[in-house]
């Protein structure tokens, strides 16, 4: 467990880090597609889509630097490493899931880098224990002081 203390931070990390890498294709993308007389970036449907997508991936990050500092004070929260790495994994997987569904077509063929970034963002929810042992892990410690 001592090594996944640390582990499970970094693979958090790298849920975040897909999903920026993502977020900022996509930004590029909207900025530069043409469709309906203007640039996507304009419809506010998409610029919704951008907003959620980028608070998602703070939230994310904020969680990761937490768990991380209690490892880095010597005292693992693992209920926090756990939401951590659930919660990276997952925003990694919704971020580059919207990304690629705002470069419509073109997003799923192999020509354009987003669905290479879709199939690298779904590995954090499983290696390193899968989300589902996450949140036994978070459920257990919850319930420490019940049993
Ligand atoms: C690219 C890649 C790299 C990997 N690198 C490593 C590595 O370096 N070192 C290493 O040791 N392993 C590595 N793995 C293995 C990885 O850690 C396992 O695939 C992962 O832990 C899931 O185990 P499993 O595949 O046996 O799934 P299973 O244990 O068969 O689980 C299948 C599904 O059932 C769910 N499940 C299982 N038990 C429960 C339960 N009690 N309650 C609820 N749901 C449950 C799981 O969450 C999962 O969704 C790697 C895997 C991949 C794909």
């Amino acid at each position: 467990m001592d090594f996944f203390n640390k582990t499970r931070n970094h693979v958090a990390a790298q849920g975040v880090g897909v999903a920026q890498g993502a977020l900022e294709l996509a930004i590029a993308y909207v900025k530069k597609r043409k469709a309906f007389g203007t640039s996507l970036a304009y419809l506010q449907g998409v610029q919704f889509k951008l907003a959620e997508m980028a608070t998602r991936i703070e939230a994310a990050r904020g969680l990761y630097w937490r768990a991380a500092y209690s490892v880095d004070k010597g005292k693992p929260d693992h209920a926090l490493i756990s939401m951590a790495k659930w919660f990276g994994g997952e925003t990694g997987v919704y971020v580059t899931n919207e990304a690629l569904q705002l470069h419509g077509g073109y997003g799923y063929i192999a020509e354009y880098d987003i669905q290479r970034f879709y199939r690298d963002a779904k590995i954090v929810e499983i290696y390193e224990g899968s989300k589902e042992v996450e949140k036994a892990v978070i459920a257990a410690e919850l319930l420490k002081k019940v049993f």
